[in-house]
């Protein structure tokens, strides 16, 4: 490829819109264009990293036996009636109707669509394992698509389905992907950890893993341990109870003033107290049921948690002002559990009934309640995990204190258990000729959201640094003057070589300064450059260099094409 041709528009300077710096360099090396919020297209440059990566995932796939098909965007509404998820998707579900009124959605995952395609047609347990696959776009209205191709509302998404006749089938289909999932990411040059994590909409029973790039930027945070393999999304993380050195209370709780003190911290300082003492109440809404929260001061509230065992809700969040005023009589800052109506739940967390002495909103306007003992002052319905975990925290496994992190979660492998073969009926007959319902697994990877972790874990100052396994091509050539006729002889004469020999090579023929060249192939992160100029060809010489290293050799102009073609070979083994 020439760059003289090559639709590669480049940036100087960083877009406005962009935060994170895998959206910059994106925006910046011309390998995307935002569309809309959250749409995007592929420039060519871009789309060759996007091709690399699904081929990667493809010879990934089909090594575990999973067979590529390409199911419909497009999904009638009745089928997800069926798995009853038409209603609780949610605003995330793109929703569309056709001329004769009947709905549909775009797909935002494809469980439904998969499992209707094998029930009409898997007869026996002999078909079965069976790993489908797919590479394709996916549609979710998100609430917040930011970060470029890290969260949009159109994406790339490797998705495949497996069917087992029982459990032990779905583990070795599970492990198939998880094995492939670790050999996927380490091929694309990416530092990432499977954590253990939380089932979200798509459910099922049977435990999930997230793979996770470790990054800065990374929306979710993880905790994990040194010592062993213990690793969890923080949604997720087990909790154990803490309790905290207190006295006795010196009497019967009671009432104290605590004008204008709304948050925890106002509190803490007025009363003279520790966080710890602080019983921080909440009043939830979880679609239209209401319910208390209780989590100690210096605790925050885990609402995945909360979802999973109290939910699931569609829509849950803490109750309005409003709200919170009809039902306790008080602003939100003054919530507390005593004397809460009868058929309010109250809900606490592991450590709110160890507290021996604690301090509490009194439902009254700037009052508070203390001496406060959790169960003989007011009742708890339930006690529960609920709460975030914190770094520092003893490891569930071992003991030894959690460190935190960011990541990215690039893939997730989900264990689905019959939630969709049985509502949907796929079924196979045994050898005994039983009828009996897939055991069912699905395997996310977001194809898009590595490329922008690849570039995450992947630049410097100047650019994009690309792993040469996912690099839109190995090597450019820069002749540092075309008007020099020696310079672009030795250049065309090199690149097709390069050609030749089979080396994804691009060619900045260009009548361009050198520094401008140098910048932008900078930027793009070829993994290797070679310079032609007059100085080493005199002695029949180019440069190489590395853009990871930034080091520079000199080779023979006429030995160049073989070294950097054994360089290419060697770092993709
Ligand atoms: P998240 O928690 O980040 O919203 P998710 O749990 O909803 O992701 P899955 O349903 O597990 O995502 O989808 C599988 C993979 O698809 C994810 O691991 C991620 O790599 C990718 N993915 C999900 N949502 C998006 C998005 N909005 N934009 C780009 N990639 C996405
Ligand atoms: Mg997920």
């Amino acid at each position: 490829m020439r760059v003289s041709q090559l639709y590669n528009p480049t940036l100087r300077e960083v877009p406005a819109e962009a935060e994170v710096i895998s959206h910059q360099l994106m925006l910046r090396a011309g390998l995307i264009r935002r569309a809309t919020a959250g749409v995007y297209t592929y420039l060519p440059l871009g789309l060759r990293t996007i091709r690399k990566i699904e081929d990667i995932v493809r010879e990934e796939m089909e090594a575990k036996g999973g067979q590529e098909v390409l199911l419909p965007i497009i999904q009638p509404a009745e089928l997800w009636r069926e798995t009853g998820r038409w209603d609780v998707y949610g605003p995330e579900l793109f929703r569309l109707n056709d001329r004769h009124n009947r709905e549909f959605c775009l797909g935002p995952t494809h469980e439904e669509i998969v499992t209707d395609l094998v029930r009409g047609e898997l007869r026996s347990y002999k078909q079965l394992p069976l790993l489908l696959y797919q590479i394709q776009n996916k549609y979710r209205d998100e609430r917040r698509p930011r970060f470029g191709l890290m969260r949009g509302r159109e994406f790339i998404m490797k998705d495949l389905y497996s069917f087992d006749r029982d459990e032990k089938g779905l583990a070795e289909s599970y492990d198939k992907m998880y094995d492939a999932y670790s050999r996927i990411f380490t091929r694309c040059g990416l530092k990432f950890r499977p954590v253990e994590a939380d089932a979200g909409a798509i459910g099922g029973t049977g435990g999930t893993h997230e793979f996770m790039v470790l990054a800065e930027s990374g929306e979710a945070a993880v905790v994990y341990c040194q010592d062993c393999d213990y690793a969890a999304n923080n949604e997720q993380a087990v909790c154990s109870p803490r309790p905290v050195e207190s006295e006795e209370p010196e009497g019967p709780y009671r009432s104290v003033d605590t004008p204008g003190t709304k948050t925890i911290e106002q509190v803490v300082e007025f009363l003279g107290v520790e966080k710890e003492q602080l019983i921080k109440s909440l009043l939830y809404q979880g679609d239209d049921k209401l319910f208390l929260v209780l989590v100690r001061g210096d605790r925050e509230v885990n609402e995945i948690k909360i979802n999973n065992a109290v939910g699931p809700f569609i829509n849950l969040q803490l109750a309005s002002d409003d709200v919170v005023k009809e039902k306790l009589g008080c602003d939100p800052g003054f919530v507390g559990p005593i004397g809460v109506p009868k058929d309010l739940t109250i809900i606490a967390d592991q450590e709110v009934p160890l507290m021996k002495k604690a301090v509490c909103g009194a439902n009254d306007l700037d009052k508070h309640y203390i001496d406060v003992v959790p169960e003989k002052d007011f009742r708890i319905d339930e006690v529960l995990d609920i709460r975030i975990v914190e770094k520092g925290e003893a490891c569930p496994q071992c003991g030894t204190p959690l460190e935190e992190a960011r990541g990215i979660e690039v893939g997730q492998v989900f264990k689905l258990g019959t939630k969709y073969s049985e509502s949907l009926k796929a079924t196979f007959l045994d050898e005994n000729g039983v009828e009996k319902p897939c055991v069912m697994g699905c395997y996310g990877l977001g194809i898009g959201r590595t490329m922008a972790a690849a570039i995450e874990q992947n630049h410097d100052k100047d650019g994009i640094i690309w792993p040469m396994s996912i690099a839109p091509y190995h090597v450019i050539l820069v002749p540092v003057n075309m008007k020099d006729e020696q310079i672009r002889e030795a250049g065309e004469k090199l690149y097709n070589e390069l050609k030749s020999l089979g080396v994804e090579v691009v060619i900045d023929d260009r009548n361009e300064r050198p520094g401008v060249k140098f910048k932008d192939a900078d930027l793009v992160g070829y993994p290797l450059r070679i310079n032609i100029g007059s100085k080493t060809l005199a002695n029949g010489e180019v440069e190489l260099r590395d853009r990871r290293t930034g080091e520079v050799q000199l080779v023979k102009v006429n030995e160049a094409a073989k070294q950097v073609q054994e360089i290419i070979q060697k770092s993709l083994d």
